[in-house]
């Protein structure tokens, strides 16, 4: 699905709540939409604040809490929501690699991604011990290759 069909279809189902499609719940769409960033929602308001000076840091949280309960966006939690940081290009469970300097995400390559977590299997996985699986995480935390080379540098 290209990014305009995808936009499209959730502001219908926004229309379809009764929610008001304001011009900077637009422009929060289109950065989490078409971003591979995985922005937290500070850095979301930021962005949207360059747009629209009077977006509150409240709208910020409101439309992504609607947008998670929608499944169009993917939360990556760090344990307290305000260190979260958001999907909303890719919504599928999927890895992610994660600097603990910096705090970058970024998403493992799709074909490794394959390889390394295929659904069936991780389904399996959680029916041989009786469950039904909802969701999966799995992460791999380092140093991005930004901060190793700032290591070297001291
Ligand atoms: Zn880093
Ligand atoms: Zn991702």
């Amino acid at each position: 699905m290209n990014t305009n069909d995808r936009l499209e279809q959730i502001i219908e189902k926004f229309r379809a709540r009764e929610y008001r499609m304001t011009p900077q719940r637009m422009a929060l769409l289109e950065i989490l939409c078409t971003s591979t960033e995985h922005l937290s929602a500070a850095e979301l308001y930021e962005r949207i604040r360059a747009q629209f000076p009077t977006t509150s840091l409240a709208t910020v949280y409101k439309t992504l809490a609607v947008l998670k309960e929608m499944g169009e966006v993917l939360e990556i939690s760090f344990g307290s929501d305000n260190d979260s940081h958001y999907d909303g290009y890719n919504v599928m469970p999927h890895p992610h690699l994660i600097c603990v300097r910096c705090n970058k995400i970024v998403d493992v390559e799709t074909t490794a991604t394959q390889t390394l977590i295929e659904l069936e299997h991780v389904k399996a996985i959680a029916e041989r011990a009786g469950y039904k699986m909802i969701n999966h995480r799995f992460d791999i935390y380092g140093l991005c290759p930004a901060c190793q080379a700032q290591e070297e540098n001291y």
